[in-house]
């Protein structure tokens, strides 16, 4: 069994999700394919390798992972959930960026906004009364790749809404 395969495994194991067939597939496709992807996307990349799953199975299960913290979701209006790869889903708290030419996306080691966080936090309450308890946050622009061919996506939309 490749490192790969055994690190999935704990992965799935620490969500406490059983291992599955279909579940190692989905997290072997998205983390060899370092972007974001729909769920129909997975099930055509699935296919490709044979692993026998309909759609409402992948889209079952990319949802169970995704509650489970090993896929990471990015929304954009009128467009479909799209899914990564989080190498760290039970790791330390970091945050993802997102290529919105190519769809690649990265992670960020630790917190970006560690610095800022108090008082960013003292703003946030005192504009709603909430007693904050942590974010999520996440960046989307071009990356390295599409800069050099000139695909830069600009303005990055800013009606865009990511969570996680
Ligand atoms: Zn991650
Ligand atoms: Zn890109
Ligand atoms: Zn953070």
């Amino acid at each position: 069994m490749d490192k790969n395969k055994a690190e999935h495994k704990s992965r799935l194991r620490d969500a406490g999700l059983k291992v599955t067939r279909i579940r190692m597939a989905i997290l072997d496709l998205v983390m060899r394919e370092q972007r974001h992807m729909t769920a129909d996307e997975i099930t055509a990349g699935l296919r490709r390798e044979r692993v026998p799953a309909d759609r409402v199975t992948i889209y079952r299960n990319v949802d169970r992972m995704i509650r489970g913290g090993l896929l990471v979701a990015t929304h954009m209006p009128g467009r479909a959930l799209r899914v990564g790869y989080c190498s760290r889903p039970t790791g330390p708290h970091h945050h993802h960026i997102v290529c919105c030419s190519c769809g690649r996306l990265a992670e960020l080691d630790g917190c970006v906004v560690r610095d800022a966080w108090g008082e960013l936090k003292d703003q946030v309450q005192e504009r709603t009364g909430f007693d904050l308890a942590g974010h999520r946050l996440q960046f989307f622009g071009t990356c390295p790749n599409c800069l050099a061919a000139g695909r830069r996506v600009e303005p990055c939309p800013d009606e865009v809404h990511l969570s996680s």
